[in-house]
């Protein structure tokens, strides 16, 4: 009975929806697409490498969510290699970004920070919150920090303290891992990209769709590039992601490397166009097969979709015609911002209703010139608010304090710099965009940036 009952909600789910939002947000006729014939050279898959040469130990702390009555409560904590050197040095720095900070205090009394998820929907969605902090011993203590629904002010929700000689240490997961491109700096961002949904004798092309993606970043001149080192992880899948399915109320673990799979469990309207883990351990696990600062699914799909979400994922099909544009999109996400377009229904990552300004660096819901978080980039000629005749192009701007973005969410409130970017629909990131990307790479490479 519950199965029919699924079944009968999934194809009225489809049918409503399907009707009401029938077009995936960015519109996929409006976004680039790929040059044709862009493949990756015969010798691009990189290079073996140690991982023990990459790898830092961390300490991963997971936090369950309750659904029934909103409560958090402590689930475990693991030491596992998927440490870098950048997570050593920003942990210690304060992240005010991300809807649910976790707060790590040794015995000394010094500090680890850990910022992750963007906006209230995010708990239904992941349901256990994941927190890395450099892998630190001794009587630690945790803190949690969350977004309240209503207000979005940020609340203390949970403490726990533990010996770290009661933790765990995660076995070792057998992946092969490939470099593509290494830094020449020393102090550097691994970008890991890892295999989802290809099967064991789709290995290498697993590597070679991967190896297109160091040439997408120059393509879209990615801020901060040369600080990026680029590795493929392969571990096979047993099932693909396909096309989305309603699988009923329980959430059923996809039989994939990461168990990432379409969020049927929390209708917001648009839950067939993004992936989310269907365990966020097994998912956490996976990635920690190896090292990772920014970690990308890589998921054997033709369909178009794309997810990004602050700190927690970013995932592309890799057989799509709007590859390059839905990495940068997606990994946009991963760095905090919003959507830049109108539309399609209410995004996922949205804040909670009360919240007097989105922490997203590229929206806002400021209405004059002295409040605006992107003022330094408005002409003093350019008039705040901005309205839309005045938009000539990506080159003359100008930019300023247009009414839009956030998809359909608070459209009374949001705007957005500019008309065109990459977070709507744009084929290279505006420069209030390109400046947070920025800023955020010096945070995660360990330098301090505070300004908001
Ligand atoms: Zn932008």
């Amino acid at each position: 009975m519950k199965a029919i009952y699924g079944l009968i909600r999934a194809y009225f789910i489809c049918f409503l929806f399907g009707q009401a939002f029938a077009n995936p947000y960015p519109d996929p006729d409006l976004v680039p697409s790929e040059p044709t014939g862009i493949r990756s050279l015969p010798g691009s898959e990189g290079r073996s490498v140690d991982l023990k040469s990459l790898q830092k130990e961390s300490l991963r702390v997971s936090i369950a969510w309750n659904q029934e009555d909103g409560s958090y409560s402590w689930k475990s904590a693991i030491y596992e290699m998927s440490g870098t050197g950048s997570l050593n040095r920003k942990a210690k720095n304060f992240d005010w970004r991300g809807s649910f900070r976790g707060v790590l205090t040794a015995e000394d009394g010094t500090k680890y920070y850990s910022s992750i998820g963007t906006g209230y929907t995010f708990r239904s969605l992941v349901r256990d919150l994941s927190f890395r902090f450099p892998g630190v011993d001794g009587l630690l203590s945790f803190d949690l920090y969350a977004e309240d629904s209503e207000s979005g002010e940020i609340k203390h929700a949970l403490s726990h303290s533990f010996e770290s000689s009661t933790i765990p240490k995660l076995a070792p997961i057998e992946v092969e891992s490939r470099m593509l491109e290494e830094s020449s700096s020393d102090d550097f961002l691994l970008v890991t990209i890892y295999a989802d949904g290809y099967k064991a004798f789709e290995r290498g092309r697993f590597f070679r769709d991967a190896a297109k993606i160091p040439g997408i970043f120059d393509r879209y001149q990615f801020p901060a590039r040369s600080k990026l080192s680029f590795l493929a992880v392969f571990a096979p899948s047993n099932d693909r992601l396909g096309t989305a399915a309603h699988k009923g109320s329980d959430i059923k673990p996809h039989d994939s490397f990461l168990g990432l799979y379409y969020p049927y469990w929390r209708n917001f309207g648009r839950w067939y166009h993004v992936v989310y883990p269907t365990d966020e351990l097994k998912y956490r696990r996976s990635l920690a097969s190896a090292p990772y600062d920014y970690p990308i699914a890589l998921i054997k799909s033709s369909e178009y979709w794309g997810v990004g979400n602050y700190n927690e994922l970013t995932a592309i099909p890799s057989d799509n015609s709007k590859f390059g544009y839905l990495l940068m999109h997606e990994l946009g996400h991963y760095l905090g911002l919003n959507e830049e377009y109108e539309g399609g229904g209410k995004t996922e990552l949205e804040f909670a209703p009360g919240i007097a300004e989105p922490w997203s660096q590229n929206i806002t819901f400021a209405t004059s010139r002295e409040n605006l978080k992107w003022k330094k980039f408005v002409l003093t000629q350019t008039p705040v608010p901005t309205l839309a005749y005045r938009w000539k192009n990506a080159s003359k701007g100008p930019w300023g304090l247009y009414k839009g973005g956030y998809a359909d969410s608070d459209k009374k409130r949001s705007h957005k710099p500019g008309m065109q970017c990459v977070m709507s629909t744009g084929d290279r990131f505006c420069p209030v965009c390109s400046a947070a990307i920025e800023a955020k790479i010096t945070y995660d490479l360990g330098g301090f940036e505070l300004s908001k």
